[in-house]
């Protein structure tokens, strides 16, 4: 820790841990010099999910889910990383088999036909890091409207936490990732990505694979 910068002390999976302030929670436990064997995504981008963690502060009762990577080290912390949890059963599915968006909102509820047993628990809202309307979302496809519960999902990053805190074994999250993916099939991609992605494949928009990362532009 550099002079006259701040010291902060918590407890990461059992490890007592010094951390900078303003360091993430996954910054703060490499910098201890733990090394990482799972929970291993994209390191800092927030978009994979796999850095999952319970987190209690001090005076809290209940611990809160988080990503490691979204979270700064707070004094007196106690986290807990969480392992990989795949779902009770896989969910196989075609998109090329769906048809029109007709046929497949009847797809719903014969690849995810748990779904009609929501009990409404608010357990998957609850867990959820990203602050999706998760229950929402599983209610509206049940209803058969697809294309508005892929939309809550849009900012899920499938870190299964609602997948383990559903009772009824629905597994949200991979609801979510077909919703999403029946939703891609089915419409016309965003306008601006497949101008970019033409531009791209005919060479007009060369990818600069040297340009400075976001943080080191800023510095
Ligand atoms: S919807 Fe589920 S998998 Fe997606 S971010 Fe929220 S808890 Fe994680
Ligand atoms: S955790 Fe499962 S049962 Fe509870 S509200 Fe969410 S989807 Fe429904």
């Amino acid at each position: 820790m550099a002079d006259g910068e701040e010291t902060l002390r918590l407890t990461m999976d059992g490890h007592a841990i010094e951390a900078r302030a303003g360091a993430s929670l996954i910054q703060a436990w490499l910098a201890a010099g733990l090394s990482l064997t799972s929970n291993v995504g994209c390191m800092g981008q927030g978009v994979c999910g796999a850095c999952r963690v319970l987190v209690r502060r001090p005076g809290e009762r209940i611990a809160t889910a988080a990503l490691a990577c979204e979270t700064r080290a707070e004094d007196g912390m106690q986290v807990a990383f969480v392992d990989h949890f795949p779902a009770r059963r896989t969910h196989a599915y075609d998109l090329d088999a769906l048809g029109d968006s007709w046929a497949a909102i009847g797809a719903i509820d014969k690849v995810f036909p748990e779904a009609k047993h929501c009990r409404h628990c608010g357990g998957c809202d609850a867990a959820c890091p990203k602050g999706i309307e998760v229950q929402k979302a599983v209610n509206l496809a049940v209803e058969g409207r697809g294309m508005t519960a892929a939309a809550l999902f849009d900012t899920c990053v499938m870190c299964n936490l609602c997948v383990a805190a559903c009772p009824e074994h629905i597994a949200p999250a991979h609801l979510g990732q077909f919703l999403r993916r029946m939703s891609a099939s089915l419409t016309l991609r965003p306008g601006d990505l497949v101008l970019r992605l033409r531009e791209i494949e005919e060479g007009r928009q060369p990818i600069d694979l040297d340009a400075p990362q976001p943080e080191e532009a800023a510095r």
